[in-house]
């Protein structure tokens, strides 16, 4: 069992999906756990960027998105797990012990753990990378994924592609991160695209539609994870490169 730690509900199909698809062709099992998935009973307002769904209230929009990502989740046959907390654009105790006490079941039969490693530019997802590497055993092999389309923005590209490990990392991987490309084929691409294209609202709310069709091309031509220099690939991953 491969675990991919999504900060929020499309953060590893829209960085990780081929190869989420490709390690199932392989029969290696994976799960995506989304740690800010929201709860769908807040009747409280939604935030700024969920209301551009136009939705009542905060937990609709929620629901709206875990829908999307059933969606998505299915087409790419994977196991799904969505914890009910919020993300950061809403006004929220964040109480580490709790979210890692309901994470830490969903990682109990992981061989490896995913999470995300470039450019950890959102709070949200430097929380969830710190998080793991500070619970997690150390027996459990970690792994970064690049995450998209964040990675492919302009101003983080260059350093992206020299392959450099973010600053919130570098304290605890040491040796820094080993990148390793997977080129997504036509199948690959086309299952990719599939899963994508069911998070609507979320695309919808990212906006630009000229921006979303120049980074969709870098996304879906291929995927990225690092590990770290000291380790090598774990063997179930390694398969699917
Ligand atoms: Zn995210």
């Amino acid at each position: 069992m491969i675990v991919v730690l999504s900060p929020h509900l499309d953060d590893a199909i829209m960085s990780m999906a081929g190869t989420i698809y490709r390690l199932g062709v392989l029969g290696i099992a994976t799960r995506i756990v989304t740690l800010f998935g929201g709860d769908p009973a807040f009747t409280g307002p939604p935030s700024a960027w969920d209301s551009k769904r136009g939705l009542a209230t905060a937990g609709e929009a929620f629901h709206a998105r875990r829908e999307e990502d059933r969606a998505a989740v299915a087409v790419l046959g994977t196991d799904a797990v969505c914890l009910p907390y919020s993300d950061s654009a809403y006004v929220a105790a964040r109480d580490p012990d709790a979210i890692w006490g309901s994470l830490q079941p969903h990682l109990a039969d992981a061989e490896a753990v995913v999470m995300p490693g470039w450019p950890l530019a959102h709070p949200d997802h430097e929380f969830t990378t710190k998080l793991a590497l500070d619970r997690l055993d150390g027996n459990v092999p970690v792994l970064f994924y690049a995450e998209q389309p964040y990675s492919t923005r302009p101003r983080y590209l260059a350093a992206y592609l020299a392959g450099r490990t973010p600053a919130p990392l570098e304290h605890v991987v040491g040796s820094g991160l080993v990148w390793n490309t997977i080129h997504l084929d036509a199948t690959m691409r086309a299952t990719k695209s599939q899963a994508v294209s069911c998070y609507g609202g979320e695309l919808k709310a990212i906006g630009a539609r000229a921006y979303l069709d120049a980074v969709m091309v870098r996304v879906f031509r291929q995927e990225r994870i690092a590990h770290r220099g000291t380790d090598p690939m774990p063997e179930l991953l390694a398969r699917a490169l």
